[in-house]
């Protein structure tokens, strides 16, 4: 199928751009790596009648330390990021989670910033920001303000970015080097959407956890953070937590759907297996350092 007609732009600035999607009134559409907007539009499951192409914005690229925390453009590759010196030094998690991201040819073209603004509740990035603590900046030719991730989903495809804005920015917080990592995915093929997904990040002080930030994918309809988990976790000594509780408070915290790769049951039964594992497995690392 080919897409509808639509008219093509691309801004040199976020002022430019933020201008463009004002004036469109909502008729617009951003363009940063088009791993999911060229399918949508050509089978017009999107039909904007303006297509803004962000890829040419230089304030849009790039990773930077910030205030102890670390910022990622919009449009920073998929696959830049993976070698991103900066994210492999501070932020290990998301590094081990985008490299279960698509394929390397979609990597190279999709960027952090469209996972994040694309919402697709079986995606690695956006759980990955919820999982951090991360906030995103949006930008509108009027203001700019600051959404933390867990609560820019709400629903599938459904984020709290309005029409006339922009994403110009994701905040990550500083996480410290001894973080413990929590990742695992289980999907058809690799590369494919996970059926299932975890991704966290711990800190453990005098092997007590100090600090937890967990978050499921594929397991409801927007990524969904294990609250319960997180804060049943805080304070827990490494050496006596019993992971299959706290599984069950994960757990609790998931509403997974069935399709037709996997019932609810299944995703709730890997989900509950996969979480004690990986806790399991993480915290028998620490032990052993
Ligand atoms: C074969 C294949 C396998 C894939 N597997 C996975 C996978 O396993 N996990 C995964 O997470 N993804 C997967 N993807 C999706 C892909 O990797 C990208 O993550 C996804 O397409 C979004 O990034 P993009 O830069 O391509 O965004 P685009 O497709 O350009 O945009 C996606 C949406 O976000 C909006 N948008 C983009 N940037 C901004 C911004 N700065 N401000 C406001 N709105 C914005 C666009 O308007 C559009 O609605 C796969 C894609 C393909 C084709």
């Amino acid at each position: 199928m080919k897409a509808a007609p639509y008219d093509y732009v691309r801004p040199s600035s976020i002022e430019e751009a933020c201008t463009i999607l004002a004036e469109a009134g909502g008729g617009a559409q951003v363009l940063a790596g088009g791993q999911t907007l060229m399918p949508l539009l050509a089978l017009r499951m999107s039909q904007p009648f303006i297509l803004v192409d962000i890829n040419h914005i230089p304030e849009l690229q790039g990773v930077t330390s910030v205030d102890g925390g670390t910022r990622v453009g919009p449009i920073t590759r998929q696959n830049e990021a993976l070698v991103d010196p900066i994210l492999n030094r501070d932020l290990p998690t998301l590094i081990r989670a985008l490299s279960h991201v698509g394929h390397h040819q979609t990597r190279n073209r999709g960027t952090i910033g469209g996972s994040i603004a694309l919402g697709e509740p079986a995606a690695e990035m956006p759980a990955t920001a919820v999982a951090l603590g991360a906030k995103v900046e949006v930008r509108s030719a009027s203001q700019t303000r600051f959404i933390p991730a867990d609560e820019l989903y709400f629903g599938p495809y459904a984020t709290a970015i309005e029409p006339d804005e922009l994403l110009t920015a994701i905040h990550y917080p500083a996480w410290p080097d001894d973080t413990i990592t929590l990742f695992r995915e289980v999907a058809m093929r690799p590369g494919d959407f996970a059926l299932v997904g975890l991704v966290g990040a711990l800190t453990v002080e005098k092997g007590v956890i100090a600090r937890a930030g967990i978050c499921w994918f594929g397991m409801g309809p927007t990524p969904m953070k294990a609250k319960s988990a997180e804060v049943a976790l805080i304070g827990q000594s490494i050496d006596t937590l019993d992971a299959a509780a706290t599984a069950d408070l994960a757990i609790a915290d998931t509403a997974p759907f069935g399709d037709h790769h996997a019932t609810a049951d299944y995703r709730r039964t890997v989900g509950r297996r996969i979480f004690v594992r990986v806790l399991q497995e993480a915290l028998n690392m620490r032990q052993a350092a």
